[in-house]
């Protein structure tokens, strides 16, 4: 196994208990947290529990999806939302499970998606194995990512600062890594999807639920998220969603069959990934069409290449900026 690093325990568990935003595939909410109005900005954000299937479940943050997988010994998130949000996430944690969180994978370094590490993984409890008999650990839940996700959050350069207790102890190199149904409740497999969203981007596979948790190369409320300074490119976001869809199985003309979370949005299926993937393809190969023809950023902007789309998912100018960057690397 691949699992490197500072830790070697690499008997890796995971709990789950997500819940997703309901759409057609007939999810329903089984609670929600109020939260406390934001000091900063004096919003109301609220976090939000959603039934996915079997052990499954979704919690919905302002800062990202949280997928939660509750089994008899443990819990196991992918993802812990922003950092503001992590007390209320918790609580929504408490509701589905009381026991110990185990596990948590980070899909990215997204603040929005880890800025809860911090709070999460102290009050875990890690599951040891090998020559250690029982629970010996009272260190915190065991955060694992891929390597490059440690490489950023532990850098000196980083900003802001992310505290020790937040970085992954386990990480991975290679394409994908699996994780034991003995200590995770459910067979795990964790797909590296190479400069997607960014140069650490994990696609969560839980083969037993059949749910695939996606991280931020999908979305159901924007364009995709591609950050360029940190190794992201749109081909990878498209290579990424075609991972997903060879992971997925769809059932009857593509509709339920294996439930995809998000990185932001509902839950969804098969066909939802596809159409977003041709989304995504029909706007790379539009504005490579102008790159090829030695088009300025200005002019890709100007040409509103996103005009039939931009109802749907809102603004694209940071999507399409990204698209042009990463498509125009190399030219002069
Ligand atoms: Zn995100």
């Amino acid at each position: 196994m691949a699992i490197s690093r500072m830790s070697r325990r690499g008997l890796i568990g995971l709990a789950l208990a997500a819940a997703a935003i309901g759409c057609a595939i007939g999810s329903s909410a089984i609670g929600s947290v109020r939260l406390q109005a934001d000091q900063a900005g004096g919003a109301q954000n609220q976090v939000r529990i959603l039934k996915v299937r079997g052990d499954v479940s979704l919690i919905q943050t302002p800062g990202g999806n949280v997928t939660v997988l509750a089994f008899p010994q443990g819990v196991t998130l992918v993802d812990t939302g922003g950092a503001d949000t992590a007390d209320q996430v918790l609580s929504a944690i408490r509701s589905l499970s009381k026991q110990p969180i185990r596990y948590i994978i980070n899909t990215s370094v997204d603040a929005g998606h880890t800025g809860g590490n911090a709070k999460l993984a102290p009050v875990g409890i890690q599951v040891t194995g090998g020559n250690v008999a029982g629970q010996v650990g009272t260190d915190g839940a065991e955060v694992i990512a891929h390597e490059n996700v440690l490489e950023r959050m532990s850098a000196r350069t980083a900003k802001p600062a992310v505290p020790a207790a937040a970085w992954p102890q386990t990480t991975y190199h290679t394409d994908s890594i699996k994780l034991s149904t003995l200590y995770h409740g459910d067979g795990i497999q964790l797909f590296y999807a190479p400069n997607a969203h960014t140069d650490g981007d994990s696609i969560v596979w839980f083969r037993h639920n059949d749910v695939i948790a996606t991280g931020d190369v999908f979305s159901t409320v924007a364009y995709p998220a591609i950050d360029v300074d940190r190794g992201g490119s749109i081909n990878g976001v498209v290579d990424a969603l075609n991972k997903v869809l060879d992971i997925a199985f769809p059932d009857f003309r593509s509709e339920g069959g294996t439930l995809i979370i998000p990185g932001h949005g509902r839950i969804c299926d098969f066909a939802d990934v596809a159409y977003f993937r041709d989304m995504v393809t029909i706007v790379r190969d539009r504005v490579q069409a102008m790159v090829k023809k030695g088009a300025t950023l200005e002019q890709v902007k100007a040409a509103k290449l996103t005009q039939d789309y931009d109802p749907r998912y809102g603004s694209s100018n940071a999507f399409v900026e990204a698209a042009y960057r990463s498509l125009s690397k190399g030219k002069k």
